[in-house]
């Protein structure tokens, strides 16, 4: 069973959802601008929905309308608001001199603010508002700033992190602010009382996906009296707020995700969702004893556990939970060769290991006990198989102030074959990939010799039947010591590597095709992209 622990990232889609869109595209697939009978009938989708938005929202007024996700939402908030701002300034009212994000924004937010301030002509400072050592907004800093600011945007809960904005205590400096305040809700959507109207957000985008329902389909409040562009202008669709014909199908799959919430009974409620945290974190804390949680005691969305372990790379730990069937996030974006820290983190202000050792796991709402349980299981398996293998122990702090590599790190191999990884092209790494039926093709021709180039660790717990037992286990940190033999092979052997992903794997093969073995193949998506139907094709082909 696959552990899929990143809902941060996406969720899966509600069942009733996926029934709610293949409904509409069967029963209601009008043109909810048409005023004949199919028409109205889709019609009737979107003002059903829009009402139990407004419902669970609690955004009796205001603007409330379909996007297709929350980057749209920002970028129309954002758009909105520095209208207003050029408009206030070409009146020769005091102009703004700033535009100010929490500095653990998503991205899609400072983005915004560079794009739309540049095209517009305003050319405003773009300023983070820092976040302590917990990712939470320096208030102080905030409440010396307000006052010249334009535009303030502080998201309800990051997505790293899990961290929960103080949102209270920001309305309350805005108070006295001539900015505008776009909070982004997309984490704290079913989570958290937005309390919009109390408040006094100006704009709010949420995210279908995040919540169950599909890609593609997402929502933006805009306070009543809040300055509004659109971004999309058209058949004047959605009150002229967002032109194109609506995404119906989008739409009624959020309604069911909505009803849901209104109905309650399907989503988990919030002491087990707390319940279910604290066995995850106790489950953490026993299989891997150097972890720390890089939130550390603030208040956080109970779905998302950020950690780091001492002395293991994140790079690593993502490896072996994937092989595991475990799916969790980086906190850093990860290559080979190099680990970049997570902005997030850095903000923070973390040490550097935790930043490059970090591991967003985030659970959803649907899920059950059971696979609470099995989550928990799975990790502690994981927890044993480091340790088996003298990793993550909790080793002396100097000797681990550098996370342990994920692969080849030392860069054995690199040196051993230098030359040999000069980059390839588009069409050389095409050339290194085989698939299912060049495979068994390959096969029928004569003797082939596989090598799983993954580290010891993954095949380890690794969930697939292992029916390429037969394959050379050579770890691409020690390949380096097995190169000499495959080029004394025949020329015409192949040799096919393959991995998670298929990236060490054409790494080899380039490799080795650069050292003089022109028969060298990579398989191409690694074992992430064969199904045990393929495997057992090959194993066949293997066999006969
Ligand atoms: N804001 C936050 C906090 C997010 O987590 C994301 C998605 O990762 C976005 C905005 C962008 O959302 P979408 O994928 O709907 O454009």
């Amino acid at each position: 069973m696959e552990i899929y622990l990143d809902a941060n990232a996406t969720t899966a889609v509600l069942p009733a959802a996926q029934q709610a869109a293949l409904a509409v595209m069967a029963d209601s697939f009008g043109n909810p601008s048409s005023i004949h009978a199919s028409g109205l009938r889709a019609r009737a989708v979107v003002d059903r929905v829009r009402a139990s938005a407004r419902r669970v929202l609690d955004a009796p007024a205001g603007q409330l309308f379909f996007t297709s996700g929350a980057t749209e939402g920002i970028q129309t908030s954002v758009l909105s608001a520095l209208c207003e701002l050029r408009g206030r300034r070409d009146a020769g009212e005091t102009a703004a001199q700033a535009l100010l994000y929490g500095a653990t924004e998503h991205k899609a937010v400072p983005q915004a603010l560079h794009h739309w301030s540049a095209l517009l002509g305003l050319d405003l400072p773009v300023l983070p508002i820092p976040v302590d050592r917990t990712g939470r907004h320096d208030l102080d800093w905030l409440r010396r700033n307000a006052p010249t600011a334009g535009l303030v945007c502080t998201m309800a809960a990051n997505n790293e992190t899990g961290v929960v904005s103080d949102l209270d205590a920001i309305a309350e400096i805005l108070r006295a602010s001539p900015a505008l305040w776009l909070v982004d809700g997309v984490q704290a959507l079913g989570k958290l009382p937005l309390k919009l109207a109390e408040r006094g957000i100006d704009y709010a985008p949420f995210s279908g996906h995040k919540f169950h329902a599909p890609k593609g389909i997402g929502l933006l409040y805009v306070r009543e009296g809040a300055p509004f562009t659109p971004l999309l202008t058209g058949g004047g669709q959605e009150g002229g707020l967002r032109g194109g014909t609506e995404n119906i199908a989008g739409i009624a799959a959020l309604g069911a995700v909505l009803y849901a919430m209104e109905a309650g009974g399907v989503f988990q409620t919030p002491a087990l969702l707390a319940a279910h945290r604290d066995l995850l974190v106790q489950a953490l804390r026993e299989s891997f004893p150097g972890l720390v949680f890089n939130a550390g005691d603030a208040p956080c969305l109970p779905t998302t556990l950020n950690f780091s372990v001492r002395g293991v790379s994140s790079k690593l730990l993502l490896d072996l939970f994937d092989a595991a069937d475990i799916r969790v996030s980086g906190g850093s974006a990860c290559s080979a060769a190099k680990a970049e820290p997570s902005y997030v983190l850095q903000a923070m202000g973390l040490d550097a290991w935790q930043g490059q050792a970090a591991v967003r796991l985030s659970f959803g709402a649907l899920d059950s006990p059971e696979f609470i349980a099995a989550a928990c299981a799975r990790l502690r398996q994981c927890g044993e198989v480091l340790r088996a293998r003298g990793l993550g122990s909790a080793a002396p702090a100097k000797a681990c102030d550098q996370p342990l590599p994920g692969h080849d790190a030392q860069g054995s191999f690199a040196a051993a074959c230098k030359d040999a990884f000069l980059p390839a092209s588009d069409a050389e790494k095409c050339a290194l990939e085989i698939d299912c039926e060049a495979a068994v093709e390959l096969h029928r021709q004569g003797q082939v010799l596989w090598v799983d180039v993954r580290e010891g660790y993954e095949r380890d717990v690794q969930a697939q039947t292992g029916l390429l037992k037969d394959a050379r286990a050579v770890p691409l940190s020690s390949l380096d010591s097995a190169l000499p033999g495959w080029l004394a092979l025949a020329p015409q052997v192949p040799v096919v590597f393959y991995c998670r992903s298929g990236n060490r794997s054409a790494q080899a093969a380039r490799a080795l095709r650069r050292l003089g073995h022109a028969c060298a193949w990579s398989l191409a998506g690694g074992l992430a992209m064969w199904s045990e139907p393929e495997l057992q094709r090959v194993a066949d082909a293997a066999a006969h």
